[in-house]
């Protein structure tokens, strides 16, 4: 952590981030924060991005280097894999993309270099690159501290990789880590100890300092918690509305609709950014909620529902007359939900989420306890976060883990299952007090977390 006290000379810093929502989103506002200590802070970004992070956070300094769209063939406008969540053909491309945007990137920073970068870990080149020029480097990880140490602790030659019992609390997944996935982030990881540190969007006692201390011990490595990132950044409500993406209904409807319900009374649901589930899920989602009978803002694909789509096509994914018959009670969001200003509702009393760590801390830092349902990265490690060891949320159910979020799915979790989460968890019964109080706990150390921060 940054001592407040002392009396630096303003640094010159660069900020680098991963283009898609969940890795763009934290560290913008994690940059306001060194911007608000009179730190001269740039982000580097390509121009799609740098036009969503103007409008969510208007007083950053960006430098763009050009998103290799032509050369590759890919349509004007998508420069994010949170982009192709409507269509998915292009994610190679997108993803050969931002791999090409490391030479850009080295020949402005080799230019016109700063103090200090701090950059996505899954850009390990910017620490090779930050040693060439003698400067120190920080990578930013957008996923919790538990989750770290977690996946360095997976052992992939066990036959049961999805019991982990070298972390301060053991654990058993609720399935086993894909193979690629897990070598790939076992490398990223072991690559971001070339940095000064990590930076976490978290709070260091959600992570609990167990797993600080077990990360430091066994890495040598330095972490600041310096989240939760959704209560850094002082803004209006219209630039929180649109953290990360243009929202797809205007925000007073939102909250109108919202005020109009009793407290706790809503379920909101929301897959993040990445998450592309099959109709017959959606379907299931669909009936499973009805049949819990329970109030909802539900956040769908933007192609759901759009003029073209027939009726025969949208049954396939919402069964007939759902609309009409929920018209009071439920909400769809075809496209981007205000997501922090929804969890801040007070009508607001549970999420149902996949786990993506944004989602979840945003979800603590407004005390709202949570439905776990992870899909994929790492977010079968954050739902034993959520569920077993900090007791705020209770499991879906769900047992099927993808690499990316675009993933065929095979495994459907029924409207049973989706129902009986819920009641377990709106109905009032004790175990749903507890989580609730648990909640509300928390989000009272998020807060004093990030008051020490901004002090
Ligand atoms: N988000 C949002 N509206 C949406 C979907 C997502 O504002 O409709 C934001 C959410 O608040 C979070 C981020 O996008 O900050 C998603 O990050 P997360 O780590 O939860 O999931 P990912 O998209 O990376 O899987």
């Amino acid at each position: 952590m940054i001592n407040p006290e002392s009396e630096m000379e303003p640094l010159k810093l660069y900020f680098i981030h991963y283009p898609t929502a969940g890795h763009m989103i934290p560290l913008c506002d994690i940059v306001t924060l060194f911007a608000s200590r009179g730190h001269h802070a740039t982000i580097i970004t390509t121009p799609v991005n740098a036009q969503i992070i103007r409008k969510s956070i208007p007083s950053l300094r960006l430098h763009t280097v050009p998103f290799p769209s032509q050369e590759l063939g890919l349509p004007d406008g998508i420069e994010s894999l949170s982009s192709l969540i409507d269509d998915i053909r292009h994610f190679p491309k997108v993803y050969h993309a931002i791999s090409m945007l490391q030479p850009p990137i080295e020949q402005f920073v080799e230019q016109h270099p700063p103090d200090c970068i701090v950059a996505d870990f899954l850009f390990p080149w910017v620490h090779d690159l930050a040693n060439k020029l003698n400067i120190p480097s920080v990578a930013f990880n957008g996923f919790s501290l538990f989750a770290i140490c977690a996946i360095r602790a997976v052992n992939l030659e066990s036959s049961d990789s999805f019991h982990i019992p070298s972390i301060p609390h053991p654990i058993s997944l609720n399935a086993t880590p894909p193979k690629e996935l897990t070598q790939y982030l076992k490398l990223m990881l072991e690559s971001q100890l070339k940095s000064h540190a990590i930076i976490i969007n978290n709070f260091a006692e959600l992570d609990g300092q167990d797993y600080i201390r077990h990360y430091e011990k066994t890495t040598g490595h330095k972490t600041w918690h310096l989240g939760p990132a959704s209560l850094i950044s002082c803004r209006t409500a219209q630039e929180k509305a649109e953290r990360g993406m243009k929202s797809a209904v205007s925000m007073q409807d939102c909250v109108s609709w919202l005020d109009s319900k009793r407290v706790n009374s809503v379920l909101y649901i929301c897959f993040g950014s990445l998450c592309h589930f099959p109709d017959e899920q959606l379907y299931e989602i669909a009936c499973g909620m009805e049949a819990s009978g329970h109030e909802f803002i539900w956040v769908v694909p933007e192609k759901k529902g759009k003029e073209h789509e027939s009726e025969e096509e949208k049954e396939k994914w919402l069964p007939r007359g759902f609309e009409e018959r929920n018209a009071e009670k439920g909400m769809i969001i075809r496209g981007w939900a205000p997501q922090v200003i929804i969890l801040g509702h007070p009508a607001v009393g549970a999420f149902i989420t996949h786990c993506g760590w944004n989602s979840t801390v945003e979800a603590v830092s407004e005390g709202v306890p949570m439905l776990t349902w992870p899909v994929h990265g790492e977010q079968f490690y954050n739902e034993k976060l959520i569920t077993e060891v900090r007791g705020i949320g209770v499991e879906v159910g769900a047992a099927e883990w993808t690499t990316t979020g675009f993933g065929e799915r095979y495994q459907m979790l029924t409207r049973d299952s989706i129902q009986k989460a819920v009641r377990r968890l709106m109905d009032g019964a004790d175990q749903a007090l507890e989580i609730r109080r648990r909640a509300k706990h928390f989000q009272e150390k998020a807060k004093q977390a990030v008051h020490l921060t901004i002090i």
